[in-house]
């Protein structure tokens, strides 16, 4: 009999904080997501698919990041709280992260080794930043990606779309949307 792999998911919540959304660096287009994706992680949790978050969490002064994007998610600040729409539950884990990427220097991979997971569904915020270099990571370290559209976003339509499109053609993710996942979860 053929042996079918299981896969196991979990769901990574990129920078979906105060600053991002209606702070610092506001993007109104992140205001779309937030239904879809809140949807999405209530299903995951009552799934028992561990919900991640990997937040910005900036050192003030110092941080590398702030020469381009200026000062934005400094950790204990308001701005680097998650935004109260998905307000991080009981059982759900956080790391912090100063990169784009939310593997560079957290305890991401080895948390996603010790839950067993070879699949990242990759949410929030920005399509061709944070979510593209996180994305590039996951590939690096040999995680299946998949990305629902409706569940990540980024200040145009068009740097959203080249997002996409790159995840796709270069790291082989999976472009689906949160309504396919959850239908597929509930099977
Ligand atoms: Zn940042």
């Amino acid at each position: 009999m053929l042996l079918v792999k299981r896969l196991k998911e979990a769901v990574i919540v990129i920078d979906m904080l105060k600053d991002f959304v209606h702070g610092a660096l506001k993007c109104e287009r992140a205001l779309k997501i937030i239904p879809n994706l809140k949807k999405l992680l209530d299903e995951a949790r009552k799934k028992g698919i561990p919900v991640i978050y990997a937040n910005d969490a900036h050192l003030p002064e110092v941080d590398l990041e702030f020469k381009k994007w200026g000062p934005h998610a400094i950790k204990g600040t308001e701005g680097a709280e998650v935004i109260d729409e998905l307000k991080p539950q009981k059982g759900d884990f956080i790391i912090e992260k100063r990169r784009y990427s939310a593997f560079y220097e957290t305890g991401l991979d080895m948390l996603l080794r010790e839950l067993n997971v070879d699949t990242v569904i990759l949410t929030g915020l920005h399509t061709n930043i944070c979510v593209k270099h996180t994305a590039a990571d996951a590939f690096y370290r040999g995680y299946r990606i998949v990305i629902p559209e409706d569940c990540v976003t980024t200040f145009t339509e068009e740097d959203h779309q080249w997002g996409l499109k790159y995840e796709k053609e270069i790291y082989g993710a999976e472009i689906t949307t949160s309504s396919k996942i959850i239908e597929k979860w509930k099977k």
